[in-house]
């Protein structure tokens, strides 16, 4: 729509208006996932919220090129360098290759993505099938004087950089205090400065996940990955970057003095970050022990849950917040979410058959500018979604003949919440299995038991019994008959 676009840059601190490096084209670079374990529901926030602002972009007609790497390799526990390699240690714990943590988890992790209607991005590059980039970028930073090489490894002169550019741009924060407060490594003392940070880490005998490079066997460093992927598919100046808020300190801060260092740019344009999916107020993430699964939260199978939310109710969950907000995980605000979203589909499920007559006594213009007003304000979902909701308030009132409307303005309607629900927000229906539908199954299956039974079949009587039970349905034989309950 005609409005301009506004989106917050985290470098600038500011809402700016968008405009692109080549009109009609968009480049976008999102952090993608560190593939060692199950994606929880807070690193689906992260991805749910840049699928959402990928949608908009191809519905306002822009040609994206969408970046969304896999991190299969180099990332060590802590941010400094420090700690184990994560897929190393996971592989260590199963007794299995390295390689088959990365494939387990990156399968799970799409899986999960299309249980919650995302699209996928238009380039998925693999830290590992990017080694030889990583290497390159590397001697360049050391050729350009801001990286030297100690002991087959190869670290990022911080304070050197820090000279002449402004390595806490992004952070905003105090580079003295940001010194004074970082505390010396043990074990790290190859580095110059505190600050420093790997771009190529050399590989102990133990480590299995090696390549050769100038500087002997070793793995790259987590942040150069990012830089030599995005360079590579993006090139030296893109318009978008974007992750959690998380990675702001010290993985994209280290991005953009890699890229600095290299290509003398700065990589991104706009610098986009997602707010954290919270649990009694404290950030959702794997190492705190807080973190839900999304197949926990779809079954209900988790000690925290009262129940089970279906996918396009969590998704609808997230889409409620702003990306830029928190948004804390409770069984009310899902339960909420549940009958809202409901709420909208038995709404757009109306519009079809809404009478039609010469005259809207609804303003349906007012509608569709304040919902993509709220789009264009920095991706306001929940300001689009309650606009929408102000519609499902109209399309009740034709339906119960308490307001009236054209066929023209139908159709506007029509395709609002289709655009908005469906090829934006990602939502889509989902077969309704309702206690009604589970009845009807059961029943079928206990009247197929009855007759096996009455055949004297009790191998197949007491195996339909005891599947059921695995998949959590009691059933009980009695004088009145069999009857069944879910247990959990
Ligand atoms: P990781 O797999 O840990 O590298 O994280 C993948 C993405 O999820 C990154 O962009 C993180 O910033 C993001 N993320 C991690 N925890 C959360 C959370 N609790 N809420 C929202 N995003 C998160
Ligand atoms: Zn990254």
């Amino acid at each position: 729509m005609g409005a301009t676009l506004k989106i917050y840059n985290t470098l600038s601190r500011t809402t700016e208006d968008f405009k692109p490096i080549h009109a009609g084209h968009i480049g976008m670079y999102v952090c993608g996932p560190t593939v060692y374990n199950n994606a929880h529901l807070g690193n689906c926030r992260t991805y749910i919220s840049f699928d959402t602002i990928f949608r908009y972009f191809l519905h306002l007609g822009y040609k994206v090129r969408y970046v969304r790497n896999i991190t299969d390799a180099g990332h060590l526990e802590g941010d400094s360098d420090e700690g184990d390699d994560k897929f190393a240690k996971k592989a260590k714990l199963e007794q299995v290759e390295p390689m088959e943590i990365v494939q387990r988890f990156t399968v799970d992790f799409h899986k999960v993505l299309e249980q919650l209607n995302t699209l996928p991005p238009s380039i998925e590059p693999t830290a590992t099938g990017h080694i030889l980039e990583q290497i390159e970028m590397a001697q360049k930073i050391i050729d350009s004087g801001f990286a030297y090489e100690k002991n087959g490894s190869v670290y990022f002169d911080v304070e050197k950089f820090a000279q002449k550019n402004k390595y806490t741009e992004l952070s905003n924060r105090n580079l003295d205090e940001l010194l004074n407060n970082t505390r010396e490594l043990e074990g790290q003392s190859e580095k110059k400065g505190r600050l420093d940070f790997a771009l190529w880490i050399k590989a102990k005998p133990e480590h299995i996940m090696r390549w050769n490079s100038p500087w002997g066997q070793g793995f790259p460093g987590w942040h150069i990955e990012c830089s030599a992927m995005s360079s590579k598919y993006l090139g030296n100046e893109f318009d978008i970057h974007g992750g959690g808020m998380d990675l702001i300190p010290t993985h994209h801060t280290n991005e953009i003095a890699q890229n600095i260092a290299c290509h003398q740019k700065q990589p991104a344009r706009y610098w986009i970050h997602t707010n954290m999916l919270t649990v009694n107020s404290q950030k959702m993430s794997k190492s705190l022990g807080n973190s839900f699964l999304p197949n926990e939260l779809f079954s209900g199978n988790h000690k925290l849950l009262d129940k089970g939310y279906s996918p396009m109710t969590v998704r609808f969950f997230m889409l409620q917040a702003h990306y830029r907000s928190t948004l804390d995980f409770s069984n009310e605000a899902l339960q909420a979410a549940e009958k809202g979203y409901q709420r909208l589909m038995n709404a757009v499920k109306l519009i079809a058959n809404l009478k039609t007559s010469n005259l809207s006594t609804v303003n349906c213009e007012v509608l569709i500018s304040s919902v993509y007003e709220a789009m264009n304000n920095d991706f306001n979902t929940p300001i689009a979604l309650a606009n929408l909701f102000d519609g499902v308030r109209i399309i009740n009132s034709v339906n119960d003949g308490k307001e009236s409307i054209t066929e023209k303005d139908k159709q506007t309607l029509q395709k609002l919440f289709n655009d908005f629900l469906f090829d934006i927000f990602g939502l889509k229906e989902e077969k309704n299995s309702t206690s009604e539908n589970i009845d009807g199954l059961m029943n079928l299956i206990l009247e197929i038991r009855n007759e096996a039974k009455a055949k004297k079949d009790f191998s197949t009587s007491d195996l339909i019994r005891n599947k059921l039970k695995e998949i959590g349905f009691e059933i009980k034989d009695g004088k009145d008959g069999t009857e069944f309950s879910i247990v959990n």
